[in-house]
């Protein structure tokens, strides 16, 4: 069945609905009075306080796509992005709640009957796990008629799962599988669709007790579910990332650049489509590039994207020419921020674009005087302290240093330049006092550009886990 992003997204929140579920709309990327949490990063995020009382929730169960961003804190997609077949930074998550309504056989009955009878996946392709030693849950999949190979036994680090690192709710967990049967691929198993027991809670110190009713909570990628329906190898191929990827491709050809004609993208193309998908949605709910909190993370996404674009061969700002193909994708509009916003989003980004290229075209003139110099033309290594300085002083990326030193022959001794950063990080810790005083007053100009605030709780363990 070749069911299309926007045709999934309504049939599982009529699917739900049937079901006595009322449907929410996603909530923003950016928490809500919740300071533990960088970004919201499952399904559940916004319902965090109803399992923990579920009498305060306006309703027993509810259905959403939510809009779920891992970039940062306990679920973090950033490294993966590219290089496996199914991970993003911005990606929606179809779910379903229960808040006391009903219980584990229920959720997997529900589940089970979507994927058979409404998405009509061929059972001999599923299979499932649960916790080791949730015999209820592995007895109710016997009950569905799955036979004991398809059901298979996982320890906590899998099927235990919790929001973040701090307190929150949390429980034993059954996951669904999809086989692939790509055997290029580590692992052939996709993992489709969660289907969490919230049953317990853990507070601040780790300590787990039982939350007063236990609910249910499930999350299943949109991207990953349309990329089983629709028959493609990753997720860089369904009909949301076609439309990124040939406005990509058009252009690098409008600007004479070599663009690629692969089916399978590369992986700076699938960094670039990513990216900018998270880049866009991030500012339509109300982050902009700074160097502290979300602000930073939105920050190195634009990098990161600008970086990968410099490999394909793009000098100049271009990001913005790629917005019409990503409102094509969400044309149903499930997003209308991105409409309303549209012009925001496209001047933040070009800003942060022009700025960035600008250190990149400072950092070049830097690097061609250090490849000029003719006492350095026998070893052919960029002094550290150069690299440092680069990196340090002028914020060009480490790692571009790299590639563009490698690309001329040249080389760069990586210790030595840590060793420098080691230190430099060591002397930075003294100034946290001071940093964080100029970050409250960046706070206070933004307030006063009426740009809704930033939680800075994470500015130091985000500055300094840096390792750009
Ligand atoms: P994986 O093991 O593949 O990284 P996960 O176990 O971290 O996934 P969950 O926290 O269980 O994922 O989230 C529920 C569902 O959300 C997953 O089953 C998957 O379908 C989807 N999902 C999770 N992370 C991503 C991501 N980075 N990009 C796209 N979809 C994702
Ligand atoms: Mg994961
Ligand atoms: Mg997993
Ligand atoms: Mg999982």
């Amino acid at each position: 069945q070749q069911l299309s992003s926007p045709e999934l997204r309504s049939k599982f929140i009529k699917y739900f609905e049937k079901q006595g579920h009322v449907p929410v709309k996603s909530a923003s990327l950016v928490p809500h009075n919740d300071k533990s949490l960088l970004f919201t990063n499952a399904g559940m995020v916004p319902f965090k306080e109803y399992f923990l009382k579920p009498s305060s929730a306006p309703f027993q169960s509810a259905t959403s796509v939510q809009k779920c961003m891992r970039a940062g804190g306990k679920h973090n997609d950033l490294d993966n992005v590219g290089y496996t077949p199914r991970h993003h930074t911005f990606f929606e998550m179809l779910g379903n709640f229960s808040f006391g309504k009903y219980s584990k056989a229920e959720a997997i009955d529900y589940a089970w009957t979507f994927l058979l009878k409404e998405l009509k996946l061929p059972i001999d392709r599923l299979r499932v796990t649960v916790l080791e030693g949730d015999q209820e849950g592995y007895d109710l999949w016997k009950k569905q008629g799955l036979p004991d190979e398809m059901i298979v036994k996982c320890g906590p680090e899998d099927n235990f799962w919790t929001m973040g690192d701090g307190e929150g709710p949390c429980g034993p967990c059954t996951e669904i599988f999809w086989d692939t049967k790509d055997t290029s691929l580590e692992d052939p198993w996709l993992e489709i669709w969660n289907l969490v027991f919230m049953e317990k809670f853990r507070d601040s110190q780790g300590v787990i007790s039982d939350l007063p009713i236990p609910c249910i909570d499930t999350g299943m990628g949109l991207e990953r579910m349309v990329c089983v329906l629709q028959g493609k190898q990753n997720n860089f191929q369904i009909d949301q990332f076609e439309h990124l990827i040939r406005g990509l491709r058009t252009l690098l050809d409008k600007r004479g650049l070599k663009s690629s004609t692969a089916i399978d993208p590369s992986p700076h193309e699938k960094i670039v489509a990513d990216h900018f998908r998270s880049m866009c949605f991030l500012i339509g709910d109300g982050v902009v590039p700074s160097n502290v909190g979300r602000g930073y993370v939105l920050r190195r996404i634009i990098r990161r994207a600008l970086r990968s674009a410099k490999q394909l061969g793009l000098n100049e700002p271009f990001l913005t020419d790629l917005y019409p193909t990503l409102l094509q994708g969400f044309a149903d509009g499930s997003y209308p921020e991105l409409a309303t916003r549209a012009s925001s989003i496209r001047s933040i980004i070009t800003n942060e674009e022009t700025a960035f290229l600008a250190t990149l075209d400072r950092g070049m003139v830097i690097l061609e005087n250090v490849f000029a110099q003719s006492d350095l033309q026998e070893k052919k290594q960029i002094p550290p302290h150069v690299a440092f300085q680069l990196y340090d002083t002028y914020g060009f990326p480490f790692d571009l240093t790299l590639i563009i030193a490698r690309e001329r022959g040249w080389d760069v001794d990586i210790e030595a330049v840590e060793a420098l950063k080691q230190k430099q990080k060591l002397a930075g810790r003294e100034s946290w006092k001071t940093e964080s005083i100029a970050d409250k007053s960046r706070l206070s100009e933004w307030k006063s550009a009426h740009i809704k605030p930033q939680f800075t709780g994470y500015d130091h363990a985000l500055l300094h886990q840096e390792s750009e």
